[in-house]
């Protein structure tokens, strides 16, 4: 059944590059004109394949698609997810080709989104198509998830879905961010997180001639920085060879004073801090409190807080984990050589997923050296597109399969 179907998706990729260009070819900026025409060019696409789709519009145009196969069981299974949204366009005189016109030249495909990613999102239906089609029998459902938001935050697309209950309890998930290399197709299994603090100094105005007379919360600020700075302790090391190790940078950005002559009476500071999986954000809370209390010690007229406003948890599977074993299997089956484990820079939805289920964090069409991703001219191979798919449709087949019935 392997060989049927991966022989299916290579006598039809005329009808895969196609559905690329037609979703490439609508712009879904966010922000901007955001997902809603895009997820239409989908559902048409599913319909065609006979798949069956519901739509999730928690937010006016911000529509994301919920696509599934049912099986024999109702339980686990595997979900795709990918997103419909492209960042800007930037400078377009910088493009060789309107980035809305999709253009194949030299083997690639160009267009804002081919990488990043519609070329993904079309080949997980592909896939979807082409199991259906060869006939194979499935024993556990297989769902695609093509939200909104991802270039924002996730919070109208993944995020929305999650707090509402309607991501379903798989084997495994894999998004469909790039994650070939220099033409070798490979998976990416970990990512550090994301979190922003800000630090709010309050003190109490007065005339600049008079400074005795107010607290400058300006003044206090630089002291609460410097003591972050000097004493605020990351793990040096990390918990992954694949993961780089914790960085935090201090005061990234800083707001405070209205005028010359007026002594603050309020200032605030941000701070970044990129994560490893052991770390929390009431761990990191906790450790700036008793920075700042220290330096209450020495100087009581320090009046400030920490506050963690995002904390996007780092992603880690195992090597060994199933996600990363059958991840490998479906490529392996699909192009015949083994494929590793790669660092990627960019966090992407898996981030949000794997608090519930255990998720690839890039497993997708689109190189992550050469596509451009963000950037203009943005591409993605055509081979590379086909290899993805088979490599799709071997992962249904390798989680969801019955496994004597497609022998
Ligand atoms: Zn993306």
């Amino acid at each position: 059944m392997y060989q049927t179907i991966m022989d299916y998706i290579e006598t039809h990729q005329e009808s895969l590059i196609e559905n690329v260009k037609k979703l490439v070819s609508i712009d879904s900026t966010n922000p901007g004109v955001f997902e809603k025409e895009a997820a239409a060019e989908l559902q048409t696409q599913l319909r065609a394949a006979g798949i069956s789709f519901e739509i999730y519009e928690p937010f006016e145009k911000r529509v994301s698609v919920l696509a599934r196969m049912d099986a024999s069981q109702s339980q686990g299974g595997l979900l795709f997810n990918g997103h419909l949204d492209v960042v800007p366009t930037g400078d377009l005189s910088q493009w060789e080709s309107d980035p809305f016109k999709p253009e194949i030249r030299n083997g690639r495909l160009y267009g804002r989104g081919s990488t990043d990613m519609k070329g993904g999102v079309a080949a997980f239906a592909f896939a979807m198509k082409a199991v259906k089609e060869c006939g194979a029998v499935l024993k556990k459902p297989v769902y695609l998830h093509a939200v909104a938001d991802e270039e924002c935050g996730g919070r109208a697309g993944t995020v929305h879905l999650m707090e509402n209950h309607r991501i379903p309890s798989v084997d495994m998930a894999v998004t469909g961010e790039s994650s070939t290399f220099k033409g070798e197709m490979a998976l990416v299994r970990t990512c550090a997180g994301i979190a922003a603090i800000v630090i709010r100094s309050h003190g109490k105005s007065a005339h600049a001639s008079k400074p005795y007379e107010g607290n400058n919360a300006v003044l206090n600020m630089a002291r609460v920085m410097l003591a972050i700075q000097d004493s605020f302790k990351v793990p040096e090391s990390s918990v992954d060879p694949l993961l780089p190790a914790p960085t935090f940078a201090v005061g990234t950005q800083i707001k405070g004073g209205l005028k010359v002559n007026i002594i603050p009476e309020y200032c605030e500071a941000m701070m970044d801090l990129r994560t490893n999986p052991g770390m929390t954000k009431d761990g990191v809370e906790a450790q700036l409190r008793e920075i700042i209390q220290k330096v209450r010690e020495e100087h009581p007229e320090v009046n400030a807080e920490a506050e963690c406003t995002m904390w996007d948890n780092a992603a880690l599977l195992d090597e060994d984990s199933f996600a990363v074993q059958k991840g490998k299997e479906a490529i392996r089956r699909a192009v015949g050589y083994e494929p590793e484990c790669k660092m990627r820079s960019g966090a992407t939805d898996a981030r949000f997923l794997n608090d519930l289920v255990p998720c690839l964090v890039a497993y997708g069409p689109g190189d992550a050296l050469i596509g451009n991703i963000h950037g203009s001219n943005e591409s993605v191979g055509i081979r590379d597109l086909v290899n993805w798919a088979k490599a799709y449709a071997n992962l249904i087949l390798g989680v969801c399969g019955d496994g004597d019935a497609n022998e």
